[in-house]
């Protein structure tokens, strides 16, 4: 198995990269803001719970994702491996996520972390709120509220994947294709 953690904060371009990179490596994605949405669309008990907090840029509390999360793995028992985006966020989420894998007798194998300047993280959040219909992306003060959550709560990851041996930056800028190619550089040697 190959499991992976696609990191960096709202807008560094994980979910259009883990598209690329299930394909690649065959691989299943789980974007916890996806299932959220999915699950407001659907109108659950989570998606209104969820929404609570999405709508304020603030994260949704750990012990209803973490929940979710093991949810959406064990939907999955015959996969080659995970691609996690937008999981884990917290020191919290990390351990669990840890636990989880160990059930499986596996691992996170790298966190992958996409660098991107602040001011172009707004830049293009706005950009895709004009036509994404993401509530939490047409709104000012809300994408800066996630970039505060961001730096709060989870930026600290960092360094826990580090103390690891787990960690790998790459620059988030560029086309597509070229970040592809940088964490195609990195997932090669795992
Ligand atoms: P982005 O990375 O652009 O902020 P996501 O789709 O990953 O977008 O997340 C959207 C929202 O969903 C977050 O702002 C947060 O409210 C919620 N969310 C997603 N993942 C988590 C998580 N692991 N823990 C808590 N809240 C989460």
């Amino acid at each position: 198995m190959i499991n992976l953690v696609l990191f960096g904060p709202p807008g560094a371009g994980k979910g259009t990269q883990a598209q690329i990179l299930k394909n690649k490596y065959q691989l299943i994605h789980i974007s916890t803001g996806d299932v959220f949405r999915f699950n407001i669309k659907s109108k659950t008990a989570l998606g209104t719970l969820a929404k609570s907090y999405m709508d304020k840029g603030h994260l949704v509390p750990d012990d209803v994702t973490i929940k979710m999360l093991n949810a959406e793995v064990k939907k999955n028992p015959q996969a080659k491996g995970f691609i996690f985006d937008g999981f884990p966020r917290t020191q919290d989420q990390a351990i669990a996520l840890a636990k989880l894998m160990e059930q499986k007798h596996s691992q996170i194998n790298a966190m992958i972390a996409l660098e991107v300047a602040d001011d172009v993280l707004v830049e293009r959040l706005l950009e895709r709120g004009k036509y994404s219909g993401r509530a939490d992306d047409s709104n000012g003060s809300v994408i800066r509220e996630r970039i505060v959550e961001y730096y709060n709560k989870t930026d600290i990851l960092k360094a826990y994947y580090q103390a690891e041996k787990k960690y790998y930056g790459i620059k988030g800028v560029g086309s597509i294709s070229e970040i592809s190619d940088r964490l195609c550089a990195v997932i090669d040697t795992l």
